[in-house]
């Protein structure tokens, strides 16, 4: 069968990045999506398009994908892989890193859902694969907004799966524990960022490749079958 068009926001790192490898492999057209355009040029080839895209700005998202639609076809997958953590104490933080993480990892999501689902149900075939986290299913301290966040990816990843059922497009959840990327590089707080590297020390974390592969292999089930949600963690994760 033809390959069709697969499209990863925040394929410049970590998780979208090992995605974006998996799937080039097989030699799926891809489009990727990130703010950091010269992070994704390395993937540049005549299938994939890579576009800067910042997910809270819906038009450019939605732009960016017509694009590639006119040059792949009809999107087929999309993964929601865009997001970042600012971990705190909620009475330390400063409340622009809750409005971030809710505007990227939540809005994100919700614009991914919107700019490729009325395609999907009218032809009535694609995935949608939303990366949350184990953070989505149980909260700690440290980790409240960005908990919340997660939580908010997990219900409205099941909420949209059963309106979009019976179109026989499937909504999957992705949620890894720890896996060693850029995120926590990218922490704010010096408190959060030792936290996090005692956290990472204590529990393993995994390579992206471990998760790149679970998203690969949850596309690649029949369309008839919906893997709902996969929880992927070090096996000396206690968390
Ligand atoms: P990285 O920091 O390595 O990657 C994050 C990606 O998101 C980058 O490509 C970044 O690209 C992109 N991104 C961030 N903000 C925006 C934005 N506004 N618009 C578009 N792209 C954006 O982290 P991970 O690979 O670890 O994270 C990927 C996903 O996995 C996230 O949703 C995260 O919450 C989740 N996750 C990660 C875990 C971990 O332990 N690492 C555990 C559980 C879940 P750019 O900056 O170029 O725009």
């Amino acid at each position: 069968m033809k390959k069709q068009l697969i499209i990863i926001t925040g394929a410049s790192s970590g998780i979208g990045e090992a995605t974006a490898q998996a799937f080039l492999e097989k030699g799926y057209p891809l489009l990727l999506l990130a703010r950091r355009l010269e992070r994704l040029e390395k993937f540049k080839r005549d299938n994939v398009l890579i576009k800067k895209v910042d997910v809270t700005d819906l038009e450019s998202l939605k732009k960016a994908i017509v694009e590639a639609e006119e040059k792949f076809g009809p999107a087929h997958c999309l993964v929601n892989n865009a997001g970042l953590a600012h971990p705190g104490l909620i009475s330390e933080q400063d409340p622009k890193e809750w409005k971030q993480m809710f505007d990227v990892n939540v809005m994100g999501v919700l614009n991914g859902f919107h700019a490729v689902l009325p395609g999907m149900i009218k032809r009535k075939s694609g995935t949608i694969i939303n990366i949350s986290s184990v953070a989505g299913k149980k909260a700690f301290p440290q980790f409240a907004a960005y908990c919340g966040t997660k939580f908010a990816v997990h219900a409205i990843s099941e909420g949209v799966r059963q309106e979009v059922a019976p179109h026989n497009v499937r909504v999957i959840t992705v949620a890894p524990g720890v896996v060693a990327t850029e995120i926590f590089d990218k922490v704010h707080s010096e408190k959060a960022k030792k936290e996090m590297s005692k956290i990472q020390q204590e529990s393993g974390s995994l390579g992206p490749e471990a998760i790149a592969d679970s998203i690969l292999y949850v596309y690649e089930q029949k369309e008839s079958t919906c893997i709902r949600e996969i929880v992927i963690t070090p096996t000396s994760q206690e968390l």
